[in-house]
């Protein structure tokens, strides 16, 4: 398959060269040329993650340096069960959060991990993080022995667990305290993946929502649960998904195209306003972001608007098929104490934005995008208990941690050779 910039400025590429690359150098976001219609009849709601996955990729890999990888990577990828849970008549429940760092991110950057194994021998991974992409990230490469990872976080501003899983993943996963905040993070992350020096010295290669090796590999578990869903009901149900990036909810949009029985993708966002009023207006204008409950949805100008907005050129062609639902803190902590007895679930921030977005007697998925022990501090609280914590996460608390403080960010970059 052959992918192309947004910005159409750019040659074509193959997946290869769109995941070495990143960003297209017109300074668009990749996106497939065309999309493949699937033969539902060819998958089945009760295939196994990996085996669905690899029927739904193997036409997104072909002819590139990939394709006679694609069941490896995707075995790699999809080692951990993706559970649809019911919940009542018409709301289901879709458990992303089985992976080592218990978030959906983890699906992401195990596909994206595989796939730079295979295309190049030796890099470096660099990527910012303000809670859950880092420890997916650091988890993911930290198997490959070829790869170094710089984490870059705000010095004192995560939590104690997201601070221990960034930090555990042993000699070639460096986390960096910043003595800042995560915009300045983001920012040292750009000026590294900018810089021809550096670039030439550590192979610098990009792990953010925006490449493609994340966002492809998300499509599969919409996909599976639509198709099962359907199976059981006959019904093409909505998808609601906690959203920030975008990155989740354009995944899912293009597992709608291909085929698979999704009836609307609902966004649900916290307070951050941009989509919402996008939606209302008709007219884009990014926002400065907000602090909310939900933090790892806490963004003012979506990094994958451009796909959204490549894929439904008209507000009337995305109002048909995609919908947005602010949540408010307050809200956000209403669902969190109400869905124990509502849903006899616990649920982290994210998940509450999902489920307070339910429409009574619409059929929908809705989307776990994060374990609630991850978010203990807000949750517990809130439902006056302790959240139970798996095992996963217990074994990663017993690790050795190590972090290295930069004081200065300014003269980051510069001294980076003394570490790596
Ligand atoms: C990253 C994240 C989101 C938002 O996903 P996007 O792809 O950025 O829209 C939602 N929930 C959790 C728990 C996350 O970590």
């Amino acid at each position: 398959m052959r992918f192309r910039s947004t910005r159409k400025q750019s040659p074509e590429v193959d997946l290869s060269l769109a995941l070495t690359q990143g960003l297209a150098p017109d300074g668009g976001l990749y996106v497939p040329c065309d999309f493949p219609s699937v033969t539902l009849a060819n998958f089945k709601g009760s295939d196994d993650p990996a085996t669905f996955a690899i029927k739904l990729l193997t036409p997104f890999l072909k002819h590139s340096a990939l394709e006679r990888h694609t069941q490896d990577i995707c075995r790699k990828a999809f080692n951990f069960p993706l559970p649809l849970k019911r919940l009542n008549a018409t709301t289901s429940m879709l458990e992303l959060f089985h992976g080592p760092t218990l978030a959906f991110k983890d699906v992401g950057a195990r596909f994206l991990a595989a796939s730079m194994s295979k295309l190049q021998s030796r890099s470096t991974v660099i990527v910012a993080t303000s809670g859950d992409t880092g420890g997916a990230v650091a988890a993911a490469f930290s198997e490959y022995e070829d790869t170094i990872t710089l984490i870059l976080y705000p010095k004192g501003k995560i939590s104690r667990r997201q601070e221990i899983q960034l930090t555990c993943w042993g000699d070639r996963v460096h986390a960096f305290a910043i003595n800042s905040d995560f915009d300045r993070c983001q920012k040292l992350v750009k000026d590294a993946l900018g810089s021809s020096s550096l670039q030439a010295r550590h192979r610098f290669i990009s792990a953010n929502s925006i490449s493609l090796g994340r966002l492809l590999p998300q499509m599969v578990y919409h996909a599976r649960a639509s198709l099962q869903y359907f199976e059981e009901t006959g019904i093409a149900p909505d998808l609601i998904i906690p959203s920030g990036n975008l990155g989740n909810s354009v995944a899912a949009l293009w597992a709608k195209r291909v085929g698979f029985p999704i009836r609307r993708v609902i966004l649900a966002t916290n307070a951050n306003s941009t989509l919402a009023d996008f939606f209302q207006s008709g007219v884009y204008q990014p926002h400065t972001t907000i602090a909310t409950l939900a933090n790892a949805m806490d963004v003012g100008n979506p990094s994958n608007i451009e796909r959204l907005r490549d894929l439904y050129p008209t507000m009337a062609q995305l109002r048909n098929d995609v919908a947005v639902n602010l949540v408010t803190d307050d809200e956000i902590r209403k669902t969190i104490r109400s869905s124990p007895q509502v849903f006899g679930e616990i649920v982290c921030p994210h998940t509450a934005t999902a489920l307070q977005s339910i429409t009574p007697g619409e059929h929908a998925i809705v989307e776990a995008t994060a374990h609630p022990s991850k978010f203990e501090t807000i949750v517990e609280p809130l439902i006056g208990k302790a959240v139970p914590v798996p095992q996963a996460l217990l074994a990663l608390e017993s690790r050795p941690t190590r972090s290295i403080d930069v004081p200065s960010p300014d003269t980051f970059l510069n001294d980076l050779a003394q570490w790596i």
